[in-house]
C-alpha cells in the first residue's frame, strides 16, 4: 500500500489521540507474524495495539507513544464456507459486508450488521461484540461466534469453542473474548455462524407528531407479540438535519420518524400487524414490499449520521436503556442539550432501547463533554448501560467503575491478568 494510502495509526473513527506517535507498526499476513509480533513484545513489553479497519469510536484501536500497532486487517480470507452446517471459517481482516455477499451466494447471510459493515472487519466486530439494525432479532456478535482462534499475549495459539451449533464443555472463553477489545488477546481466525438468509424483506415507515409517540409505538410492538427485525427511531432535529442535506421534508411531516421491517415468511402479514399498531398514534404510515420503495423509505434513518456530520465535528455517543424507559431517556437527553447549550441529535436502535446522542462539539467542546458525562449518568440512573455497542475503548473507561461496581471490575482485570501477565495487550482501554 502506498505510505499516503495508510491508516493515521495514531487513531480510530472516534478522533482520540493518545499523544505521540506509536514506535512501529506490523503489517500481519499470516498468524505466525501475528505470533512473533506478541512473543517479542511480551519479552520487550512492549505494549501492542491490535487493529482492524480503525472504525471503532471509542478509542480503543488509538494508539500512542511507545505501542506497537498490529494490524491485522491484511488477514483477510474467507477460509471455508459450509452451507450445509451453515458456517464459516474467515481471518479477522475480512469485511464484513464481503463475508455477507459470500453467505449470499449460498442462500445465507452473516447477521451482525454495524452501520459500517461496509468499511469495518469481522475481527473488530467480535473484540467490540458489535451490534447493529438486525440486532433486535438475531442479536450482536456474540449471538454469531462459534469458535475463535487467539494468539495469546506471549505468542500462543489457542483455540476456542466449537464447530457445532451445541456444545458445553468447559467454560465459555469463546464469549469471554467477544468484546473484550484487544485485551486478551488477538483474534486471528473465527467459525461463524450463518443464517438462512431472509426470501423477503417488508418494510413499514412511520411520523409521529413527537418522539414520545415514537418511542410508545416502539414499545407496542413487542407488546403486541410483534418481532421485526429492525425498529429504528429518528428525532426531528436529525430529521431537520436530513433535510438541509438533502433538500427533502420529513422534519415538516412529523417531529419523530420511525423505520420497521420484518423479514422472512410471513413478513408481508407481520409488517400489516405492524402498520396497525403505529397506525393507532402515528401522523402517517406507509408500508411496502417493493426492495426501490424500501431503500427509498429508509433514507430518513440511512442519513442520519450523514447528515449530521456534515454539520460540524460530533461526539458519537452509544448508550442503552430497558427499552420501556426509552421515551424518557429521549426526553431527558433533549433536556440535558437545552440545560447544557449543546446541539444534540439522537436516533435509535428503538427495539434495544440503544440511543445513539450525536453531540455536536462546535465551539465549546468541553460543553460537549460534560453534556456526553450527563447523558451517561442518565443511562445509568435509568437502569441501563453507558456502552451499548461502540465498547468501552479509551473514551467510556472512565465509567467502567461506576457501572460494573468496584469488585466485579477488580474480578474482570484479575481475568486480564491471567490472559496478559505483563499487561502488554492495549493497555488503557476497556477495563
Ligand atoms: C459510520 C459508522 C457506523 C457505525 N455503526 C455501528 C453500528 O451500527 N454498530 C456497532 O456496533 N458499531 C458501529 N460502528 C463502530 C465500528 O464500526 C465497530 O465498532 C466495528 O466493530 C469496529 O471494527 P474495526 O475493524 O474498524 O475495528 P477497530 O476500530 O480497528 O478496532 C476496534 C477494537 O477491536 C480491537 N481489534 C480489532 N481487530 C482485532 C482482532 N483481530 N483481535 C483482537 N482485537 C481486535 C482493537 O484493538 C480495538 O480495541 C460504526 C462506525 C462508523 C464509522
Amino acid at each position: 500500500m502506498p505510505e499516503d494510502d495508510l491508516p493515521d495509526y495514531r487513531t480510530d473513527r472516534s478522533g482520540w489521540v493518545p499523544g505521540g506517535a506509536p514506535l512501529r507498526v506490523v503489517r500481519a499476513r499470516t498468524v505466525d507474524d501475528v505470533r512473533n509480533t506478541l512473543a517479542a513484545a511480551h519479552r520487550d513489553g512492549t505494549p501492542v495495539v491490535t487493529r482492524g479497519a480503525g472504525t471503532g469510536l471509542a478509542g480503543a484501536a488509538s494508539a500512542g507513544s511507545g505501542t506497537i500497532v498490529l494490524d491485522v486487517s491484511g488477514l483477510d480470507r474467507i477460509l471455508h464456507l459450509d452451507p450445509v452446517d451453515a458456517i464459516a471459517r474467515v481471518e479477522p481482516g475480512v469485511i464484513t459486508a464481503d463475508l455477507d455477499r459470500a453467505a449470499a451466494a449460498h442462500g445465507l447471510f452473516f447477521a451482525p450488521d454495524p452501520g459500517s459493515v461496509a468499511i469495518c472487519t469481522v475481527g473488530g466486530n467480535i473484540a467490540t461484540n458489535a451490534g447493529g439494525l438486525r440486532a433486535t432479532r438475531y442479536g450482536v456478535t456474540r449471538d454469531s461466534v462459534l469458535a475463535l482462534d487467539v494468539v495469546l499475549a506471549d505468542g500462543r495459539l489457542i483455540r476456542v469453542g466449537r464447530q457445532t451449533v451445541k456444545g458445553v464443555a468447559g467454560l465459555d472463553l469463546t464469549a469471554l473474548i467477544v468484546g473484550s477489545e484487544g485485551t486478551l488477546g488477538v483474534v486471528v481466525g473465527a467459525t461463524l455462524r450463518l443464517l438462512p438468509r431472509p426470501r423477503q424483506v417488508a418494510t413499514a415507515a412511520a411520523y409521529f407528531a413527537t418522539v414520545a409517540d415514537a418511542a410508545k409505538a416502539s414499545i407496542a410492538l413487542a407488546a403486541g407479540g410483534l418481532r421485526p427485525s429492525v425498529v429504528e427511531l429518528v428525532d426531528g432535529r436529525t430529521l431537520a438535519a436530513i433535510d438541509a442535506l438533502r433538500g427533502t421534508a420529513h422534519a415538516g411531516t412529523g417531529d419523530a420518524f420511525l423505520l420497521v421491517q420484518a423479514d422472512g415468511f410471513g413478513a408481508a402479514e407481520e409488517i400489516d400487524a405492524v402498520a396497525g399498531v403505529l397506525g393507532r398514534t402515528a401522523t402517517s404510515v406507509r408500508t411496502t414490499l417493493d426492495p426501490d420503495t424500501a431503500a427509498a423509505l429508509a433514507a430518513a434513518r440511512r442519513d442520519a449520521l450523514p447528515a449530521i456530520e456534515a454539520k460540524g465535528p460530533v461526539l458519537i455517543e452509544d448508550i442503552a436503556v430497558p427499552r420501556s424507559r426509552l421515551g424518557e431517556a429521549f426526553d431527558e437527553v433533549h433536556r440535558i442539550a437545552a440545560e447544557t447549550g449543546t446541539d444534540i441529535h439522537v436516533f435509535a436502535h428503538a427495539a434495544d432501547g440503544n440511543l445513539h446522542p450525536i453531540i455536536r462539539t462546535g465551539d465549546d467542546p468541553a460543553a460537549a463533554h460534560r453534556a456526553a458525562d450527563r447523558i451517561f449518568a442518565l443511562a445509568l440512573d435509568l437502569g441501563g448501560t453507558v456502552a451499548a455497542e461502540h465498547g468501552v475503548g479509551a473514551l467510556k473507561r472512565s465509567w467502567m467503575e461506576r457501572e460494573l461496581g468496584p469488585d466485579v471490575l477488580a474480578l474482570q482485570r484479575r481475568i486480564k491478568e491471567i490472559f496478559d501477565p505483563t499487561g502488554i495487550l492495549n493497555p488503557g482501554k476497556a477495563l
